[in-house]
């Protein structure tokens, strides 16, 4: 299993020793379009992401802090890490230099690791905001670090960004925006209060102990999605707030994102609904869950955990799903999958269960088949009476929509069904096709006839 970015966008890498202003860059790069980026202090350290438009396309912006070289800021490995992994990921490299205090040694040093990427390269002379600092002398030792000439800026008077942007983005790859669209399997929303695993399973899928790409300081809107590839296979993860590590960042950053996962779920044909299977269902989690009752996604509960529960039996799982039953008999129709993010158990088998989900989702019951279908089923059960003392009679049953399947009962306009009835058509139904997975919405309509 490997796991892939989303490509669709082309990827700039900001690169420099700490203090040559590269947060700064970043956050003027991305506040022409508005973005929120993070206003926390220290986020330097870890990877800040953004996407910001250049010439109406849309272009991924990294900001690294771990590969500097220097000495006297010893950066935890994994920070080291995310800049390696924002390299390989990256399509351009600005490497950002201070032009008032000049090269030092371990800037050299990081020129040797860029040549070795074989990507495009574009030194930045940042905190050129006068003339004095435009000169050829303040030029010179920016030079030696072998990428030519250095692009001028400065990123606190803005100047001189739009031209370092035109440089740069022609040498970024065109891609198109579409392409990616067309194989996906599906949509995934990751779903689940804090602590309950949701970001060491989005690692598990990717594969990669380093793919913590939603590890990040937050946007707005800008999506951070990530696809992942499974043999071949293309899911894409959307991202939400809660995905991401609130460790590492400070507290503030980290709510519990009910509305976070409400968007996402929205944006989801799939949603999981990742639980702890150590702790017991609480009420936060209920929150959650009873917000997402009647959304249009497909659900799996993912108990994750499962390598610290002891009895790893049938029957401890029978057990696990009956309680998950009880508690959230509106999702009765959701497969219940036990999985260990941490040991990658059974994480595998989640996107055939994804895949078989995303199908049941977006399935088609063909009308003749449907006509059949609830003439047997009016029979075996005749409608039952709602408001009023008509018998409703069934004239018509179709489908009428997909992902998630919508149906409508047409019935004799003075008469009423009663709700059970819905019900018991729902039942019926599931019963016959499947739809594991996927909720199923019946509607009624009158008829006047
Ligand atoms: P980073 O460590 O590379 O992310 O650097 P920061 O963005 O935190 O900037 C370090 C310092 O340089 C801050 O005090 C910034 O205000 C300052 N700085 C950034 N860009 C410029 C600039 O264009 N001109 C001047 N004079 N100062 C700048
Ligand atoms: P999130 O807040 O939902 O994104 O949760 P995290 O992925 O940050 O995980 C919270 C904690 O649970 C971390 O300490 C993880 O190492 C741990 N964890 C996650 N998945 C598993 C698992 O499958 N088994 C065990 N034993 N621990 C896990």
């Amino acid at each position: 299993m490997k796991r892939i970015l989303n490509k669709t966008l082309p990827t700039i890498a900001l690169v420099g020793r700490t203090n040559v202003g590269k947060s700064t860059l970043f956050n003027r790069l991305l506040e022409k379009q508005k973005a929120i980026v993070s206003d926390v202090s220290g986020t330097t350290r870890t990877r800040n992401i953004g996407v910001m438009h250049w010439r109406g396309t849309p272009i991924r912006v990294i900001d690294t802090g771990g590969l500097t070289y220097e000495k006297e800021y010893l950066f935890e490995e994994e920070v080291i890490e995310q800049s390696e992994l924002a390299l390989t990921d990256a399509d351009v490299v600005v490497f950002v230099v201070d032009i008032q205090t000049g090269i030092l040694p371990q800037e050299e040093q990081l020129a040797n690791r860029l040549r070795k990427l074989n990507k495009p390269v574009f030194v930045v002379g940042n905190k050129a905001d006068t003339a004095q600092w435009r000169t050829p002398a303040m030029t010179q030792s920016s030079m030696a670090l072998g990428f030519g000439e250095p692009l001028l800026i400065s990123s606190t008077a803005g100047i001189g960004i739009g031209d370092m942007l035109d440089v740069v983005f022609d040498a970024l790859p065109n891609i198109d925006e579409h392409q990616s669209e067309s194989d996906l399997i599906a949509r995934v929303a990751l779903i689940g209060k804090p602590n309950v695993g949701k970001s060491s399973l989005l690692n598990a899928f990717a594969g990669n102990e380093e793919v913590i790409v939603s590890e990040l300081p937050h946007t707005t809107r800008e999506s951070f999605d990530v696809d992942v590839q499974f043999e071949d296979k293309r899911f894409r993860i959307i991202d939400t707030a809660g995905i991401r590590k609130k460790a590492k960042v400070t507290a503030g950053l980290e709510r519990f994102g009910v509305q976070d996962s409400i968007r996402a779920i929205d944006e989801a044909d799939v949603a999981l609904l990742v639980l702890d299977v150590t702790q017991p269902f609480s009420n936060q989690e209920k929150h959650l869950i009873s917000m997402i009752k009647n959304k249009d996604a497909g659900i799996i509960f993912v108990m994750n955990k499962w390598d610290e529960v002891e009895d790893h039996s049938q029957e401890k799982r029978t057990e696990l799903t009956k309680l998950t039953r009880v508690f959230y008999p509106f999702l009765k129709w959701a497969p219940v999958m036990f999985v260990s993010a941490k040991s990658g158990f059974r994480v595998h088998k989640l996107f055939d269960t994804i895949e078989a989900v995303a199908k049941e989702h977006a399935r088609t019951i063909p009308q003749e088949e449907l006509e059949q279908w609830i003439v047997g089923v009016t029979r075996k059960h005749k409608p039952t009476i709602g408001k009023g003392s008509r018998k409703p009679k069934v004239l018509a049953f179709e489908q009428v929509g997909t992902k998630p399947p919508r149906f409508m009962v047409t019935i004799k306009y003075n008469t009423s069904l009663h709700e059970s009835y819905l019900h018991y058509i729902e039942n019926r139904l599931r019963e016959t096709y499947g739809f594991d997975g996927s909720p199923i919405f019946i509607s009624v309509k009158k008829f006047r006839g």
